[in-house]
């Protein structure tokens, strides 16, 4: 795409600041501007609340025609349209939601140019309606958001996504750009292949979120240690509670209404009129906790979201980064705080064990997992570690849980021997296969009703393990699973060797282990040790 004679690349600070009111632009920014301006292409990866928006909304300005922005977040629609219409911006929107008079009335507006921004959801380009209705009228732009949502093996992926190669076919002349928060350089070279980006130029906004501290804590008691963060820390404030599942969703949030704390749940289960609700009085209302499944956040510009908490540890350092990132856009500090323990390691390799989709797809997910518990078992700066996962350079930060308390690792070979020969004698002598709970029993010597019922206590390994305390021990099992070192089946989550197992047993590999921070103030459970 060669430039536009036409258009005056210094218009976009005008238009900055007669429009938006905003003095000067971000870092990046008017680069990316000034190249879409003048025709070309653009892949623009930035960190949520970066300002990825004006980069594409300024160039529609700019340019003769009508920007057409491609976005998933229907629900969003409304808001972004009524929030530029009172900037004086010509928007609206075509989606399924939306009454047919009302369509009516945007696709008039559209063929007569009477529109500065056209938002589409994906599925209407798949619409030959659609497709043919963009023919008619002139095209300043596509601008083309969340767009690794064509990613296949990525966390959003939407199929939908897919049809926008139509865009490139059809009007090849017509600039493009692609934005997102997901980084890594895999994400950037399929959404760039797919979405047929060849010429686009690439930028790459640093991702590093100075004002959100990161942390991630072992998980002891998650709803008591939920609700001594927010209330020695967050008092007041606004921020989001990720749970797996819907029903933790829903168990967390009247947990937290009970203990005081006004909190909401959202949740794909929950009717869309709810929905909307919740996520309307969380951006209008203040100091409002939001329980949520994933299904909540993409989109979401509320400044002023002070933490981000997660009860369940997310299936990819991706997810990880875009739901922490929702945190602290207004730049002042926030927390990223995530609970972790064996149960999520349990239980996330079940679920990849049990998904859909062939050995490929579940090795793709099994990499993504490792990533996130690489950064929950490192003893290294997080940001350094987030930062590197991006391909990103970056030095101790100060303001993360191992800077500000650095873990010690200590030489786990033994404790990972004693745990795992444990296993495998089980195995072995008796045919029997069992999980955590029974496991460090044995090697903590404690003559249950269990381990009388199944006579562990003639086992050669049965007390070996009293140096370590329940908790160390859980955390030694934890780190074992995420090392790749033993490994985890079925629905009661049984320990069984894998291959690497042998190389411990047989010495010849070393096991270095995160040294557990000390024990919760409470003793976890009544079967004391
Ligand atoms: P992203 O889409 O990258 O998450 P947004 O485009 O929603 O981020 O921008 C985040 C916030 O920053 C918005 O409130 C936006 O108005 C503000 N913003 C963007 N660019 C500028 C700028 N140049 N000066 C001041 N505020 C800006």
């Amino acid at each position: 795409t060669s430039p536009d004679p036409g258009i005056r690349p210094g218009d976009a600070l005008g238009v900055l600041n007669r429009v938006f009111g905003y003095p000067s632009f971000r870092e990046g920014q008017q680069e990316i501007i000034e190249h879409v301006v003048a025709g070309g292409d653009a892949l623009v990866l930035m960190p949520t609340g970066g300002g990825k928006s004006l980069c594409y909304q300024i160039p529609a300005l700019v340019r003769e025609g009508v920007g057409v922005v491609v976005s998933p977040l229907i629900a969003l629609m409304q808001d972004q349209v009524d929030a530029l219409m009172a900037l004086g911006v010509r928007a609206g929107f075509l989606n399924s939601t939306q009454h047919p008079e009302d369509r009516r009335l945007v696709e008039q507006a559209f063929l007569a140019g009477e529109l500065d921004l056209l938002y589409l959801a994906p599925e209407r380009l798949r619409l030959e309606s659609t497709l043919s209705l963009l023919a008619r009228g002139e095209v300043s732009i596509f601008a083309i958001d969340e767009a690794h949502c064509v990613a296949q093996w990525g966390h959003d992926f939407r199929p939908d996504y897919l049809a926008l190669s139509v865009l490139e076919e059809r009007w090849p002349k017509v600039p493009r750009v692609a934005l997102t928060a997901t980084a890594t350089e895999a994400t950037r070279q399929e959404i760039a292949a797919r979405l047929g980006l060849r010429e686009a130029r690439h930028f790459v906004a640093s991702f590093d979120r100075p004002n959100i501290q990161y942390r991630i804590v072992p998980k002891n008691e998650p709803r008591r240690q939920l609700l001594k963060l927010l209330r020695q820390e967050h008092p007041g404030d606004a921020g989001i509670v990720y749970c797996l599942s819907r029903a933790s969703v829903e168990k967390i949030a009247e947990f937290l209404v009970q203990n005081g704390i006004p909190a909401l749940p959202y949740h794909a289960g929950l009717d869309s009129r709810t929905r909307a609700e919740n996520q309307a009085r969380f951006l209008r209302e203040d100091g409002l906790v939001m329980v949520a499944t994933i299904a909540f956040g993409m989109g979401i510009d509320k400044p002023d979201v002070r933490f981000v908490a997660h009860l369940d540890l997310p299936k990819s350092v991706e997810g990880y980064y875009q739901e922490t990132g929702r945190a602290g856009r207004d730049g002042l500090p926030s927390t990223a705080w995530l609970a972790y323990g064996l149960s999520d390691v349990v239980q996330q390799r079940k679920l990849i064990d049990t998904s859909e989709g062939d050995d490929a797809h579940r090795r793709r997910l099994g990499v993504h997992l490792d990533a996130m518990f690489a950064l929950c078992e490192t003893i290294e700066c997080r940001r350094a570690r987030l930062l590197d996962y991006f391909g990103q350079q970056a030095t101790t930060c100060g303001n993360c849980d191992t800077c500000l308390n650095p873990p010690k690792s200590w030489d786990g070979t033994i404790a990972a021997q004693k745990l795992l020969s444990t296993v495998f004698r089980l195995q072995r002598e008796r045919g029997q296969k069992f999980g955590a709970g029974q496991i460090i029993d044995i090697l903590l010597g404690r003559r249950t009703p269990k381990v009388a019922q199944f006579g562990h206590d003639s086992l050669t390994v049965f007390g070996v393990g009293t140096e370590l305390s329940e908790a160390e021990w859980r955390g030694v099992a934890r780190q074992l699973i995420a090392q790749g070192l033993l490994g985890v089946e079925g629905d009661y989550g049984t320990f069984v060797l894998t291959e690497a197992s042998g190389d411990v047993l047989g010495r010849r590999r070393e096991v270095l282990l995160r040294r557990e921070p000390e024990k919760p103030a409470r003793p976890m459970s009544a079967s004391g040790a």
